[in-house]
């Protein structure tokens, strides 16, 4: 009984973390079975069945899955950074887990800017967090609600070395790049206090799971505000969501694209979300 219920858990984990995690580990299953005919000693088995599983999930994720995700209509953002396309994950764990499907138009308009941003500042590259899962509009890609059409996409701020100001490449002060949170400064609004103050205890929630892990890091404003005016100078794209002290900070006081998310959601003042029509 422990046993299935226990693989049900499972199953539901690894949909809702990888969308094709579960299906995958169902597939396996006669795998497994023949596994434990031929293994007898349970560790041993459970070890050899936790490898297969990570074996073909991962032959898939980087074969078959884009393969037919492009047919339905979202592609694969980069892996690594090229010089065409300077353009890659934060962390890598984004791509294993099939967290960074777009839709073609979206793949399109984040490449041109992650190019420009090479223009202007050569050596940069732009590092990209959760995009979409790579099928069924609809199916969010959970915790952020509103990533599930693949138009919706997170990318992380800029950061320079705190002590010599040279521009760092891929680094957010927190693993994950979300919760690293670059702070409201004296007389800057603190929309954090204010909706936690009105009840939405999920707002800053990543900031106290998450926060400041490396403090070496400084906040780039410079290439940070030059991204958000590639983005928003950018047709395609509709909205983009920072946190207002950013938003007034950068300069964007007066742009209609760069906006407030609400309450509900979770602050913005570690990453950048933008979407397109
Ligand atoms: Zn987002």
């Amino acid at each position: 009984m422990f046993k299935y219920l226990f693989q049900f858990c499972w199953f539901i984990f690894a949909t809702i973390l990888t969308q094709i995690g579960g299906i995958i580990w169902l597939l396996c299953m006669p795998l497994f079975a023949f596994i434990k005919k031929k293994v007898q000693h349970k560790g041993k088995a459970l070890g050899a069945n936790v490898l297969v599983f990570l074996l073909i999930y991962l032959c898939l994720t980087f074969t078959l899955i884009p393969a037919l995700a492009s047919a339905l209509g979202r592609v694969p953002l980069p892996f690594w950074a090229t010089s065409t396309q300077p353009l890659q994950p934060l962390n890598r764990l984004t791509y294993l887990l099939n967290r960074h499907y777009v839709t073609p138009q979206l793949y399109e308009t984040i490449s041109k800017v992650a190019l420009q941003m090479q223009q202007q500042y050569p050596g940069t590259i732009t590092a990209y967090l959760d995009a979409n899962l790579p099928f069924i509009n609809g199916f969010p890609l959970v915790p952020h609600l509103s990533h599930k059409d693949g138009k919706k996409l997170d990318l992380a701020f800029f950061y320079t070395n705190a002590q010599t100001q040279t521009a760092l490449q891929i680094v957010a002060p927190s693993w994950i790049g979300y919760g690293g949170c670059e702070l409201p400064k004296l007389r800057e609004s603190n929309q954090t206090a204010i909706c936690e103050k009105k009840g939405f205890w999920q707002y800053g929630i990543l900031e106290k799971l998450f926060g400041k892990s490396n403090t070496s890091y400084a906040f780039d404003e410079e290439r940070t505000r030059h991204i958000i005016q590639l983005l928003t100078a950018d047709k395609r794209i509709s909205k983009i969501f920072i946190e207002p002290h950013l938003k007034s900070r950068l300069g964007f006081s007066n742009n209609a694209k760069v906006r407030f998310h609400g309450c509900r959601s979770v602050r913005h003042d570690d990453h950048i979300h933008l979407q397109i029509r």
